[in-house]
C-alpha cells in the first residue's frame, strides 16, 4: 500500500483533553491528521510538553515528519467578576455599565479590567459580550464609566469574552503570557507559532524578531483591521489562518464566506499556506455524524484550494475525535476525486510567475500532466521551492525531498507536500538515484510512468532552483 496520503489538502487537529494520550494521537494520525495544534488558551506546560513528546514519538513510529503548531492566546478581552458568580439576563433596551471600579459586578454594571480600552471607547461603539450573544452600543461616557444600551439580549457572567468590532485596539497582539508561552514553545521545538488577534503586519514582525527563524510564524485573521490590511499581513507572515470563530463575531457573520474566499485566493497567489478554521464539523463534538451543511463547508474549503482544514473542539474536547478526523479525511478525498475539483482549484488562474522558481515549478506541473507522470519530486533546502510547487496545485503526488527535518515538519502543512528527509545530491547521477529512492520509499502502486523532478544547481544552496528533468 502507498505510503502517501490519498489527498492534497491537509488536516490540522487541535489537541485537548479528548486527545491527550499517545494512543489517541496515534489514532488521529492514522485517521488522517497531518498536523497538531496546541492551544495555549488552555492546558498547562506539563501537558503541552507531554503532547509534543508523544507527537515526536509518533513521527518515529510512522517514519514521517509531523507538524506541531503552537497557538498563542493573544489579548482576549474579558469582563471582570460578578458578585456570587451570578449570571444576569440582559434584555433589549436595558442599560449596562462597564467601568474601572474593582468591585464585583451586578445586573447593572461590571468591571472591565482593561483601562486602556475604557479610555478609547466612544459613543456609538459596539460592545459585544459572550461570543457576540449580548450586543450593546456605547450611549454615554464619563471618564472610565462607559454606559451601554443593549440591542440584543442574553446572559452575562464572570470572565465572559468581550469583542469591540471595528474599534482600533490600543493593545499589542502579544501579551506577557504569550511571550512566556512562546519561549516554552521554541524551547520544545514547535514548528509553527500562530499569533492571535493580529491587527497589523508589525504584530507578526515583532514575533518573528523573537522567534529568529526557530519556527515559522502564522497570522490568525479574526479582526476587521487585519482583513483591511490583509496584503501587508500576508507579506509579513509565513502562513495565514482564517479564524472564523472570532472573525464571525468581529465582522458581520454574512461577510465571513467572502472574506474566506478572498484570503484563500490571495494566499495562493503569494504561495503562502492558508488554513480554514473553526466549526468545520462542530456538531461532531456531540454526534458521531456531521450535518450536511458541515460536510459542504469542508468540501467548499477543499474546492477553494485551502492548504489545511482545522478541527478545534471536535478533536480537542469532543466525544468522537477519531471519527471527526476520519470524516474530514473522507470528505476531502471524495472532493479531490470529483471531476469539478481540478478545474475549480487550478492554480493557473492565480499564478503570477514572478521568478525562476515559479517558472520551473509551473513547467514541472505542466510536464507531469502532459507525460501522465504520477509523481513530481522537488528538491528543497528550506522549503521555498516545495511551496512554489504546492502553489501550482498539480493533480499529481508531490514528494518534497530536503536534508532538514525542521524544513520537512514546517512545509508538511502545505497542500500536497509529502516530505522526505534525504541528503543533498552531489552529482547529476545521485540526483536521479535520490529521486528514484524517494519514489520507492513512497511505495506507490504502479510507477511505470516517468517521474518529473525539480532541483537547483549548485546542489544544497537555497534559492537556486533552475532545473527540471524527466526520468
Ligand atoms: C477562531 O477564533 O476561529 C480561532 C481559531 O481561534 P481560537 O480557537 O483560539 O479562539
Amino acid at each position: 500500500m502507498s505510503n502517501l496520503r490519498d489527498r492534497h489538502a491537509k488536516i490540522l487537529a487541535t489537541i485537548g483533553p479528548a486527545s491527550s494520550s499517545f494512543e489517541m494521537l496515534d489514532k488521529l494520525f492514522i485517521a488522517g491528521a497531518d498536523a497538531f495544534r496546541l492551544n495555549f488558551s488552555h492546558g498547562d506546560y506539563a501537558t503541552h510538553k507531554t503532547n509534543i513528546e508523544n507527537i515526536r514519538k509518533l513521527e518515529e513510529k510512522h517514519g514521517k515528519p509531523i507538524t506541531i503548531l503552537q497557538d498563542l492566546q493573544g489579548p482576549k478581552i474579558r469582563l471582570g467578576a460578578f458578585k456570587d458568580q451570578a449570571k444576569h439576563d440582559l434584555e433589549e433596551g436595558d442599560f449596562f455599565v462597564i467601568d474601572d471600579n474593582p468591585e464585583e459586578g451586578d445586573k447593572n454594571r461590571c468591571n472591565l479590567p482593561h483601562p486602556e480600552i475604557l479610555d478609547i471607547l466612544t459613543k456609538g461603539d459596539k460592545v459585544y459580550i459572550n461570543d457576540g450573544i449580548v450586543r450593546m452600543n456605547v450611549v454615554e461616557k464619563q471618564g472610565r464609566k462607559v454606559t451601554c444600551k443593549v440591542y440584543e439580549g442574553g446572559t452575562v457572567s464572570s470572565r465572559k469574552g468581550v469583542n469591540l468590532p471595528g474599534v482600533d485596539l490600543p493593545i499589542s497582539s502579544v501579551t506577557e503570557k504569550d511571550w512566556q508561552d512562546l519561549e516554552f514553545g521554541l524551547e520544545n521545538g514547535v514548528d509553527w507559532v500562530a499569533v492571535s488577534f493580529v491587527q497589523k503586519e508589525q504584530d507578526i514582525l515583532d514575533v518573528k524578531a523573537k522567534v529568529d527563524g526557530k519556527a515559522a510564524v502564522l497570522a490568525k485573521i479574526e479582526m476587521p483591521n487585519a482583513v483591511k490590511r490583509i496584503e501587508n499581513i500576508i507579506d509579513a507572515s509565513d502562513a495565514i489562518m482564517v479564524a472564523r470563530g472570532d472573525l464571525g463575531v468581529e465582522c458581520p457573520i454574512e461577510d465571513v464566506p467572502s472574506i474566506q474566499k478572498k484570503i484563500i485566493r490571495k494566499c495562493r497567489q503569494e504561495g503562502k499556506p492558508v488554513i480554514v478554521a473553526t466549526q468545520m464539523l462542530e456538531s461532531m463534538i456531540e454526534n458521531a455524524s456531521p450535518t450536511r451543511a458541515e460536510v459542504s463547508d469542508v468540501a467548499n474549503a477543499t474546492f477553494e484550494g485551502a492548504d489545511a482544514l482545522m478541527l478545534s473542539a471536535e478533536s480537542a474536547a469532543g466525544k468522537f475525535p477519531e471519527k471527526a478526523v476520519q470524516t474530514m479525511h473522507n470528505v476531502i478525498c471524495r472532493v479531490e476525486k470529483s471531476s469539478a475539483w481540478y478545474d475549480l482549484i487550478h492554480a493557473r488562474e492565480v499564478s503570477t510567475m514572478p521568478n525562476t522558481g515559479d517558472a520551473i515549478t509551473h513547467a514541472a506541473a505542466e510536464t507531469a500532466y502532459a507525460l501522465k507522470a504520477k509523481v513530481i519530486v522537488t528538491f528543497t533546502e528550506y522549503g521555498s521551492t516545495a511551496l512554489r510547487m504546492s502553489r501550482q496545485r498539480p493533480r499529481r503526488h508531490i514528494i518534497a525531498v530536503t536534508p532538514h527535518l525542521h524544513t520537512a515538519r514546517r512545509i508538511n502543512l502545505a497542500w500536497g507536500l509529502n516530505c522526505q528527509i534525504k541528503p543533498n545530491p552531489t552529482s547529476q547521477e545521485s540526483l536521479s538515484d535520490l529521486a528514484l529512492s524517494a519514489v520507492k520509499d513512497a511505495k506507490l502502486e504502479q510507477v511505470d510512468a516517468p517521474i518529473v523532478l525539480t532541483a537547483g544547481l549548485p546542489f544544497g544552496v537555497a534559492g537556486t532552483t533552475n532545473m527540471i528533468r524527466v526520468i
